[in-house]
């Protein structure tokens, strides 16, 4: 198991297949939400902002893994899982009233 593998698992990421998540991972090219190309530089206001990198974005609340994203789309896909959390939260203690 290479240290890539490892530290997935870490990140408490649950994936069925390893071996073919990390292949996966090394020949993806393009981010498989929005389409972007990996390490683009990303500009704002004319200065190198950011970088585009490559992570392995997962469901928060399952642990599971969902796509190989950059890490633009990992920050939003992470903000709608923690949106989606805090309803779930507030329906349940409405119920509860
Ligand atoms: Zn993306």
């Amino acid at each position: 198991m290479n240290s890539k593998i490892r530290s997935w698992r870490r990140q408490g990421i649950i994936c069925d297949d390893w071996s073919k998540m990390y292949e996966r991972y090394i020949n993806a090219t393009n981010c498989e939400r929005c389409g972007d190309v990996f390490r683009k530089d990303v500009f704002k206001d004319g200065k190198l902002w950011r970088r585009n990198n490559k992570v392995l974005e997962h469901n928060h609340t399952t642990g599971r893994v969902r796509y190989v994203a950059c890490s633009s789309c990992n920050g939003k896909l992470r903000y709608i899982d923690e949106e989606k959390e805090l309803k779930e939260i507030y329906l349940f203690f409405e119920l509860k009233e």
